[in-house]
């Protein structure tokens, strides 16, 4: 039996890992790190914990994130935090000489301007959009990280790139969670008091999403048939991208809230698009199923109604 470690174990992505871990209890202990298990903004403590459990592997998620909101209030957290947490969580998995390692990357990290669809090389050819440049560059270098330790001490650390995830367990905090989160808070609020559902910015913006399970189950993939060290994006196919507010329009019909929407200019949009192909991933894995954008968020809105108020918010 072999350990995986996998940091941000209690987010959205390590929830939807725990939900599919069964599928793999013959071969893998997973066990799941949380900021209360072990802080990772400290290096002695993030050493301890990797020499006590030993792991074979380790899915590297944690992370300090947000929407675009959040990116841009607080973007020297978004800096420091996260490249203190992935030099920590990289030098202790050299230290312990894991056999392979995850680290997670994100589209909004690539080029505003640049030719689209992008791809996994189009990472470094310019700045990212203004907005999220701290929590991008601090991503771009845990790339960078990664391939020294892999050309220099021959390790085997494996960049992921994924679009904008949702699911359940997802941070639904009005100010600081991603779109779909936020919307569906803010939806679900509106309804209660009879008020307007303001969406943010103009709702032109385009976004392609991964539903959290199908996310898992592609690091799953990762861990397990990808042979190279070379960064892969995890994302849906083109076709699927959508306008924010085609989503926003979504979560309002599940909600039975249709005719209350509205879009509040005044506030930021974000980059445009950032728009990924997934052609690597589909040649090695051309029959992966994704969930439905509308089964995807039926799933996240039935959880969310379940769990609500005990959610985190
Ligand atoms: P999340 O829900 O916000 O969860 C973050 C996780 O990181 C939590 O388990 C948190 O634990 C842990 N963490 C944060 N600071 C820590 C610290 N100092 N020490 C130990 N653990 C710490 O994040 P997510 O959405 O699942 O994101 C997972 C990965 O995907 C991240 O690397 C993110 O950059 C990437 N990503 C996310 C999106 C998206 O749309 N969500 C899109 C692309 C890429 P506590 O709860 O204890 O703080
Ligand atoms: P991004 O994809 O990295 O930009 O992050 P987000 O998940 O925060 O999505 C941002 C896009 O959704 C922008 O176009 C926002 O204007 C739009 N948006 C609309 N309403 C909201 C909201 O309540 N919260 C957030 N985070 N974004 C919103």
């Amino acid at each position: 039996m072999k350990t995986i470690i996998v940091t941000g174990g209690t987010g959205l992505v390590g929830s939807a890992i725990k939900q599919i871990s069964c599928n793999f209890a013959d071969k893998y202990n997973f066990v799941y790190l949380d900021s209360k298990t072990c802080n990772l903004l400290n290096y002695e403590d993030t050493l301890q914990y990797f020499i006590q459990q030993k792991p074979n592997f380790v899915i590297h998620l944690a992370a300090n994130v947000g929407g675009l909101f959040k990116n841009m209030e607080h973007p020297v957290q978004m800096l420091e935090d996260n490249l203190m947490i992935n030099i920590n969580v990289l030098k202790c998995a050299h230290e312990v000489k894991v056999e392979k390692l995850i680290a997670c990357l994100s589209t909004c990290i690539f080029p505003d301007k640049v030719s689209y669809p992008i791809f996994e090389k189009d990472l470094h050819l310019g700045p990212p959009h203004f907005s999220n440049a701290s929590y991008a560059y601090a991503k771009r270098i845990l790339e960078t990280h990664c391939n020294s330790y892999n050309s220099q001490y021959g390790d085997n650390f494996v960049c992921i790139v994924p679009t904008n995830i949702y699911g359940s367990h997802d941070n639904f905090n009005l100010q600081d969670a991603h779109v779909i989160p936020a919307l569906i808070h803010k939806c679900h609020l509106a309804k209660q008091t009879n008020s307007k559902f303001i969406v943010s910015g103009s709702g032109s913006p385009l976004r392609q999403f991964i539903y959290s399970e199908d996310l898992a189950n592609m690091i799953m993939w990762t861990i397990n048939e990808y042979n190279e060290k070379s960064t892969i994006i995890l994302s849906p196919d083109e076709k699927d991208e959508v306008t924010i507010e085609f989503v926003a329009r979504k979560i309002a019909k599940e909600f039975n809230y249709e005719e209350f929407i509205e879009f509040d200019t005044t506030k930021a949009d974000g980059q445009y698009k950032k728009s990924v192909s997934n052609q690597k991933f589909r040649h090695l894995n051309p029959n992966f199923e994704f969930t439905s954008f509308s089964d995807g968020i039926q799933k996240t809105i039935s959880w969310f109604n379940q769990k609500y108020p005990n959610i985190r918010k």
